[in-house]
């Protein structure tokens, strides 16, 4: 394991709360992980911490086996080989592009030097632009630059910080794709921070989500979106709703009634008896609900958001019941207007109805793994929040 973080906690002083509060995670040689939460969850305290910029308040953090972090010890940022790139490229103006990218080479001989230049400009698609000057420059090539700079002295470890928010929209996702790949071809070990869910899922191995401090779900994207750990996380990731839903049994099978009608042969579902009178809370995702005429089940159209290729509907049942769906563009239906709808769902994901709905910090979700009925607890484990 290259970096491991063990039940760390970051107060600031003269702060009430910590920053950031029992987070573990561990992140493999070689892969890119991605924080993303919220602003303020605590993903900037916790890259400063890694760096060695920030004291930790309990918990350790290691580097390839080795304990830089703990209570009352912070090894060094200059002693720990990792390199940084943040928002504001923090280019230096008046030097050329290649003496920006040499900058942390002066331990190496001029023709060594002038090669690593050359290498990583060119791993980061600029070659040749070694005489140009910032200025001279677009965003997205200037953060190419402070990735240059910040991959030429082989850190073991490359932390970014919100790198693409100063670019517009479309550049970031590209360069997001094209900086997953620089850092792959470099074999680099990376964690970016960002509050852009395409960004973390263009770019990251493993993927945490983050709310006030509290690291929810560290997994691939996958997992986040199709296994949510706590209601946090299924809110935070993509679009969906969670409504009420009762499960029985039905000749060894689990049905799962729901407002748009009965879920059968769903995978990953608990047997009914994981919930008091099989009572719970469903997670439908905008992608889970089909448009279909001829569906016995009516939705209206309260919200509409176009974004491209499809529509992003909210639609209301008859019974209150608010739903969202992704429909195809082409399908232009108007505000008020009722449509039928059907729910398509592979696999469910439950949440305890006991948890308050609006409540997402309370509940953490096992859950959806539940799958026999010896679970005599409770299935959410509420998280001890201060
Ligand atoms: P994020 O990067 O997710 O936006 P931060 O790590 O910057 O969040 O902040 C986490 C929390 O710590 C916030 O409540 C913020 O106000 C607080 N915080 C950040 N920096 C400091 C600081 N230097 N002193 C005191 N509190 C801080």
């Amino acid at each position: 394991m290259f970096l491991e973080l063990r039940q760390l906690d970051i107060q600031y002083p003269g702060s009430r709360t910590p920053a950031v509060q029992g987070v573990n995670l561990s992140l493999q040689a070689g892969d890119i992980g991605v924080l993303i939460g919220p602003s303020g969850c605590g993903k900037t305290t916790l890259l400063r911490a890694v760096a060695g910029l920030e004291p930790v308040s309990g918990g350790q953090i290691l580097l390839s086996g080795r304990m830089v972090s703990e209570k009352n010890h912070t090894e060094p940022a200059e002693r720990r080989r990792i390199g940084m790139v943040f928002q504001d490229y923090a280019l230096f103006p008046h030097m050329d592009v290649g003496s920006n990218v040499g900058f942390g080479l002066a331990h190496l001989s001029k023709p060594e030097r002038q090669q690593r230049v050359a290498e990583v400009l060119t791993l980061v698609g600029l070659d040749g632009s070694d005489k140009r000057f910032p200025h001279e420059l677009s965003g997205g090539q200037q953060q190419r630059v402070a990735l240059a700079r910040a991959l030429a002295p082989k850190p073991d470890l490359l932390l970014l910080d919100e790198p693409f928010s100063n670019l517009d929209v479309d550049l970031r996702e590209r360069l997001a794709h094209e900086v997953r790949n620089i850092l792959k071809a470099a074999q680099a070990t990376a964690l970016l921070v960002t509050h852009d869910q395409l960004e973390a899922f263009a770019i990251g191995d493993v993927i945490g989500v983050m709310n006030h401090g509290h690291l929810h779900q560290w997994d691939d994207a996958y997992s986040l979106y199709h296994r949510p750990a706590t209601r946090f996380v299924a809110d935070f990731i993509g679009h969906g709703v969670f409504t009420p839903a009762t499960l029985r049994e039905v000749d060894g099978h689990v049905w799962v009634s729901t407002p748009v009608g009965e879920l059968r042969d769903v995978a990953e579902c608990p047997l009914p008896c994981a919930f008091e009178g099989g009572q719970c809370d469903v997670l439908l995702r905008a992608d889970d609900i089909v448009h279909d005429d001829d569906a016995p089940v009516k939705a209206q159209i309260v919200r509409k958001a176009f974004r491209g290729s499809e529509f992003l509907y909210t639609l209301r049942l008859a019974t209150g019941e608010q739903l969202m769906a992704h429909v195809p563009s082409h399908h232009d239906h108007k505000l008020g207007e009722w449509i039928g709808i059907r729910a398509e769902v592979d696999h469910v994901v439950t949440f305890n109805r006991s948890c308050p709905v609006n409540d997402r910090e309370l509940c953490q979700m096992p859950c959806a793994k539940a799958s026999a009925c010896e679970h005599t607890e409770p299935q959410y484990q509420p998280v001890k929040f201060d």
